[in-house]
């Protein structure tokens, strides 16, 4: 995986998941932490990829409802009314970001 393909994964994933929390953790600033460490060294692309792939399996792709537990999730259809939408656009990148991985895989191997 490019330094180029990794960038475009991450700022898929900011852009679908930035006003998101998934779980405990905030995606915005893990993203932000993980394209910083890409900037100050160009060696950590493996790590970055086993993150990537650690961060996948908690992306929501599919709309939830917290019927009025106001999680305010983007793919909430209780809390947004864009949920189906974030929920499409959560799945594409989420395809974006496997396909990237699978790629730096056979690269790597
Ligand atoms: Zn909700």
């Amino acid at each position: 995986m490019s330094e180029q393909e990794f960038d475009l994964a991450f700022d898929q994933m900011l852009r679908t998941f930035g006003k998101s929390t998934v779980g405990a953790f905030n995606v915005k600033e893990y993203v932000e932490v993980m394209k910083k460490q890409l900037q100050s060294s160009r060696e950590d692309v493996e790590r970055l990829a086993n993150e990537l792939r650690n961060v996948l399996p908690w992306v929501v792709t599919q709309e939830v409802a917290c019927n009025g537990l106001k999680c305010r999730e983007a793919v909430c259809m209780s809390c947004n009314m864009d949920a189906a939408e974030n929920a499409e656009k959560a799945s594409q990148a989420s395809i974006k970001a496997s396909e990237a991985l699978a790629a730096h895989d056979k690269a790597n191997s």
